[in-house]
């Protein structure tokens, strides 16, 4: 009986140990290797952390391809891979107090003096950078530990890293972890955003994106930083503890941790490492922990290290601070998208060093799911993430109200969507102040109108200035507008509003595209203008007259009805008209090819009607005569033609069939 139990647990244990390591690998593969994590650290760390302990307790089920005999990602073949002189090690983690001093008595068990160094432990990308006599040669990532990625021209880029040392030192390298600030990453953020990018999840994966990237140039502007905490190998220099090796890299000229004190004590260890916690969210950068380090180099050699970690350093790492408070109510955000997101505010609480009253509450269905109801205690949560999150709720008060997002957008009152297939709710007004900025950028780009000269950030000012509120706007712009608000040249202003004039002569597949409609690329606004001759034509048009063109889905076309059924954009196609901005697909594209030419038309067409071949005559510029003459240039001659005909065969006049007329057309 007893046998069966422990063969049971032993099948059991197997079966979580190849789900753990299918889990891990794939969160590896997001984390190091796709800089898109789905969880957070503490999750990661979790996962990890139960493979170890059932790993513990079943040691022959330990397998060489098991996530927790080696460490972190591996060198991608975007870059030459570069050899670690020195391994790079990754620290052991501690996730509790206890764990710390159980670090601190097996040590001192053996070495009764030993002293420690705490520094605060930076989240972002570790890398190594050699210097020979002084001058920066070399950089790599950590990659696996071993092999790492050369990534010197990209390291360069980083402002606080010297290129060229202070002392011309015979060899140095050295380990530091590369980060953007928090600020930095919150302004890329909203430019990702804006461009319609997936934007980095956290400023961790800001800095190994921008700096495993192709072109050092993308690197340049992302502003990364850098903090170096070690010397992997010297040349030319006696150091004999870490605090001194600290001060000699802080005289080289290198960023250092901002505190790294000395003590002896394992008590006064758990003080600092509790400091340093409270400091998180205060720093300009984000931290994940706390490094405990032996000082002594020479006892470090002694101590050693296992296979995967020094035995001379620990690692604590913070769990994410959450807070139970009451939600007060949910607010509706308009992104730049168009999406609407729900905030929740609640009773303000300290999290991770700051007063924080509003977290995100993704969307819809994650309120449905957590059950939130206004009026709820809520659990509030801030991991190494910057935004704070709703974990759920963790009490329903009696009388709480049940929420349900709004069915107009709250920046405009105009009527919002949600999609099949998709969570977020948008509003479908495309001059929704709170989008405005964006879709007046895709407006004026270079297949759009193409308004040379009107940027981003110009419109942006006239946006806040409040000289543009829709696309017309933009042709009321006046040359003083624009110089006032840019300090630009008188010239500079007129050559903008030269080049918006001459965009209202833009072909109509432009105009098309220029609207914004969802789901309507530069090829699908080709394919309508093909089809349609005018804007009104396109207007009056039904989902099922598109479906019928080739390669114009169901989902185009609705979103074209959809678009237009809109009455702020019934009235700006009717301003833009009024402007004379209302191209006609084929007079524009063969502008006035009849020219000068007399038409006359006799017989039934096989399928045009009389009407419409007169039309299309007409808008080529070509003239329709009732009667042949000399001066008659074709006949178009259908079925049953009579004496019209017999007349310009007599004149011999140019006689042309339907299928002969749409060729010229063509
Ligand atoms: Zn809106």
């Amino acid at each position: 009986m007893k046998e069966v139990q422990i063969l049971m647990k032993f099948n059991e244990a197997k079966q979580l140990i190849e789900d753990l390591k299918l889990k891990i690998n794939y969160h590896n593969k997001r984390y190091y290797d796709l800089d898109s994590p789905e969880i957070s650290d503490y999750e990661y760390d979790m996962l990890l952390r139960q493979l170890e302990s059932l790993e513990a307790m079943f040691p022959e089920l330990i397998s060489q391809d098991s996530p927790t005999q080696k460490v972190g990602g591996s060198a991608a073949d975007k870059f030459k891979p570069v050899a670690h002189d020195i391994p790079m090690e990754s620290l052991h983690d501690s996730f509790s107090k206890e764990e710390i001093i159980d670090f601190d008595r097996k040590l001192r068990a053996n070495f009764p003096n030993i002293e420690y160094v705490v520094e605060p432990k930076v989240d972002g990308l570790s890398v190594s950078v050699e210097y020979r006599n002084g001058v920066l040669v070399r950089g790599s990532t950590r990659g696996d530990g071993l092999v790492g990625e050369d990534i010197t021209e990209n390291l360069r880029t980083i402002k606080s890293l010297p290129l060229k040392l202070n002392e011309d030192i015979e060899f140095l390298e050295v380990r530091g972890e590369v980060y953007i600030s928090i600020g930095n990453f919150l302004k890329l953020v909203s430019q990702q955003e804006e461009n319609e990018q997936k934007p980095f999840k956290n400023p961790r994966n800001a800095a190994a994106g921008s700096l495993r990237q192709k072109d050092a140039n993308v690197t340049r502007q992302r502003n990364l930083d850098i903090c170096i905490f070690n010397v992997q190998k010297v040349l030319g220099k006696n150091l004999k503890s870490h605090k001194e090796s600290l001060d000699y890299l802080k005289a080289l000229g290198f960023k250092v941790p901002p505190f790294y004190n000395k003590y002896n004590d394992i008590n006064q260890v758990i003080e600092e490492i509790e400091r340093i916690g409270e400091l998180r969210g205060k720093l300009s950068y984000d931290i994940d922990g706390a490094v405990v380090k032996v000082d002594s180099l020479e006892l470090r050699e002694k101590i050693g290290s296992t296979a995967k970690f020094p035995k001379w350093a620990e690692a604590y790492k913070y769990p994410p601070e959450e807070k139970e408070t009451t939600l007060l109510e949910i607010n509706v955000n308009v992104g730049r998208t168009g999406v609407l997101t729900p905030t929740a505010i609640f009773e303000p609480i300290s999290l991770a060093g700051t007063t924080v009253s509003r977290a995100v509450l993704h969307n819809e269905d994650f309120i449905k799911e957590k059950g939130i109801k206004i009026g709820d205690k809520i659990i509030v949560r801030k991991a190494g993430e910057i935004i704070p999150e709703v974990v759920g709720v963790s009490e329903h008060s009696t009388g709480s109200k049940e929420y349900t997002m709004p069915t107009i957008c709250p920046s405009c009152a105009a009527k919002v969507i949600r999609e099949e297939g998709e969570a977020a709710i948008r509003c479908t007004n495309l001059q929704c102040p709170a989008q405005l900025l964006r879709h007046l950028i895709h407006f004026v780009s270079r297949d759009a109108m193409d308004i040379e000269g009107l940027g981003p950030s110009l419109l942006e000012k006239l946006v806040e200035n409040n000289l543009i509120t829709s696309p017309f706007d933009i042709y009321k712009l006046k040359s003083e507008n624009i110089s006032k608000l840019e300090r630009m040249g008188e010239k500079s202003a007129k050559n903008i509003t030269d080049a918006i004039e001459k965009s209202k002569n833009r072909e109509l597949y432009r105009l098309i595209f220029a609207l914004g409609i969802r789901n309507i690329g530069k090829g699908a606004a080709k394919l309508l203008a093909a089809e349609f001759s005018s804007i009104d034509e396109l207007m009056s048009a039904t989902a099922k007259d598109m479906a019928k063109i080739d390669g114009f889905g169901e989902i185009m076309a609705q979103s074209v009805v959809d678009y237009f059924s809109i009455d702020q954009n019934k009235v700006l196609i009717e301003q833009l008209k009024n402007l004379g901005i209302n191209p006609m697909a084929k007079e524009i594209i063969k502008k006035n090819i009849f020219e000068g030419k007399t038409f006359v038309l006799t017989g039934t067409l096989p399928t045009l009607k009389r009407e419409s071949a007169a039309a299309m005559i007409e808008s080529f510029g070509g003239k329709v005569s009732g009667s042949v003459s000399k001066k008659t240039d074709f006949v178009l001659a259908g079925e049953d033609a009579g004496s019209k005909l017999t007349k310009a065969q007599n004149l011999g006049v140019n006689i042309i069939s339907q299928e002969q007329f749409l060729a010229m057309c063509e």
